[in-house]
């Protein structure tokens, strides 16, 4: 249970805005695709609102790998398509957000014997390359066995004919929900995190919705012309949402770097599934897996059989190394949203999306993923404003920087800078920030970044007290309500025996 607040003056304006006058669209959901999505709409110049029930990307679109790519795996689907829109998207998108979208290779080593022989990947990687549109980041290239061990010393050697390089993006997944909110609510967007919609019914001027604020203003009654229901793995919960999703669990866990000597991103592969080790700063993220997932989106937890299968899965390319649990910095646990297909495995299910209306001025937008959110957008705003019948500025979310160069600064990046007062206070300040894990996870990132220990908790919680005008009870709530999240229930004795 999160501490009660009284709200501050922002959140009271932001309340008023979304109740003041009918708004041309209300976006359930701000993860990514609902960023996405409020930020086209305000730019095409609509009176646009956004809620989510917990902290903004506080759902899937702060736990994922952090890729912008075109997912070199499909191609072996024979998903040209898919893999052509989601390579030109991660290319759009380092373009339009350059600061949150920083070329990577990736070292993709073959084996003798075993998965896919050198001569397919020197094919695939070349048909990659073509599909972004133009040129990728820089071109792939092949490496032999020699060329390969010395730039990946660590490497099992044992039947190793080679490897390819390919190049996709790093991203910071948060900050891109958040650097999409800046710019919705720069351009004119009313933006609620904590605030769930709890009833929405159709009238004859478009749709009363019921939102209920958790963060001390009360219920309210929201009119909006259209409805974009953009809540990712709760989307089939709405009602009259006519999505069905087939939910699947990934995890990634973080190491220092100095227990992987990697001079890039590597592809592992462990059966069909493949893996990624990321560098990150001074740390690696490892991940992820891929398995069916039944239980609340928003329980969703990395257990100990998680955490075994990716060290396992390293081990066996890195045997030198031995990762133990005690490596692990941090993990996270994140739900796919895929559209339903009950026939494979979840790694086989389409990462295509879908957008439907199944009642006049409601829209699903499901499905997809972080690459595409811009797409996505496009398109469901191509359709909700055929439907208002108004002359909308057609999509410029192609080509409009994502953020005014004055507005990107150290708390916006990839990595996570040094922790400071002045972060803190610009987190307060200018997004949204509402509890202490709202900066500590998705606003800087940093409980992912350093050891739970060497984080200065004290320090951060009176500088967020002394920015949000935190009484010093609500300053020890919220404290507490940080310990009671238990983050890593993997690392407690109980689970990890089972
Ligand atoms: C492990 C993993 C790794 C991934 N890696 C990548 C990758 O590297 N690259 C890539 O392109 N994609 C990746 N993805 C996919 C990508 O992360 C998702 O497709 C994307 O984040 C989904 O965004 P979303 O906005 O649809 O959903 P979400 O981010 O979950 O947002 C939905 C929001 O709706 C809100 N909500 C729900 N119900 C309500 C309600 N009643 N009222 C108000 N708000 C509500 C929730 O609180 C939530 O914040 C990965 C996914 C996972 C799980």
């Amino acid at each position: 249970m999160k501490p009660s607040a009284q709200p501050v003056p922002s959140r009271v304006h932001a309340f008023a805005r979304l109740t003041e006058a009918p708004l041309d669209l209300l976006v359930v959901g701000g993860g990514i695709v609902g960023s996405g999505v409020a930020r086209d709409a305000a730019l095409r110049g609509l009176r646009v609102g956004l809620v989510d029930m917990q902290d903004f990307s506080a759902g899937t679109s702060s736990r994922s790998s952090r890729l912008l790519h075109g997912g070199l795996r499909y191609l072996e689907q024979g998903r040209v398509g898919l893999v052509h829109e989601a390579s030109v998207e991660k290319k759009t998108i380092h373009r339009i957000a350059p600061h949150l979208g920083e070329p990577l290779g990736f070292m993709f080593p073959a084996y003798r014997g075993e998965g896919r022989p050198l001569w397919q990947l020197r094919i695939g990687v070349k048909l990659y390359d073509l599909l972004c549109g133009g040129r990728n980041f820089q071109p792939s290239r092949g490496f032999n066995r020699e060329e390969t061990r010395a730039l990946l010393p660590d490497l099992d050697a044992e039947n190793l004919s080679g490897a390819v390089r390919y190049f996709d993006a790093l991203t910071n997944d948060a900050r891109l929900v958040l650097d999409n909110l800046r710019s919705a609510e720069r351009h004119g967007a009313a933006l609620a995190n904590y605030a769930k919609l709890t009833d929405a019914r159709p009238d004859a001027a478009g749709w009363v919705a019921t939102i209920a604020d958790a963060a001390g203003t009360g219920t309210h009654t929201v009119r909006a012309r259209t409805i974009v229901n953009a809540t990712g793995p709760w989307a089939d919960q709405l009602r009259p949402s006519a999505v069905k999703l087939r939910l699947s669990k990934g995890i990634h866990v973080v190491v220092d770097r100095s227990r992987l000597r990697v001079p890039s991103a590597v592809v592992i592969t462990e059966g069909k599934r493949i893996l990624f080790v990321l560098p990150w700063g001074e740390r690696i993220i490892i991940g992820t897996t891929d398995t069916d997932y039944r239980a609340a989106p928003e329980a969703v937890v990395t257990e100990a059989d998680d955490v075994r299968y990716v060290l396992r899965t390293v081990n066996e390319f890195f045997p030198q190394i031995a990762l133990r649990e005690a490596d692990i910095v941090s993990t996270w646990a994140g739900v796919r949203p895929l559209i339903a297909n009950p026939d494979g495995s979840p790694s086989d299910i389409s990462r295509a999306h879908q957008i439907r209306s199944p009642q006049p001025g409601w829209w699903d937008i499901a499905g997809g993923k972080l690459t595409t959110y811009r797409l996505m957008a496009e398109q469901a705003v191509d359709q909700l404003v055929r439907h208002l019948g108004i002359a909308a500025a057609p999509c410029r979310t192609a080509e409009e920087p994502l953020l005014d160069p004055t507005e990107i600064d150290a708390h916006s990046g990839l990595i996570p800078p040094p922790i400071s007062a002045a972060a803190v206070r610009h987190y307060v300040g200018k997004e949204w920030v509402q509890h202490l894990d709202d900066i500590l996870l998705r606003r800087s990132g940093w409980h992912y970044y350093h050891r739970a220990e060497a984080l200065p908790l004290e320090d951060i919680a009176t500088w967020t007290a002394e920015a949000a005008g935190w009484s010093p009870a609500r300053r020890a709530a919220e404290l507490a309500a940080w310990h009671a999240l238990k983050l890593d229930p993997w690392r407690e004795p109980a689970l990890a025996a089972r």
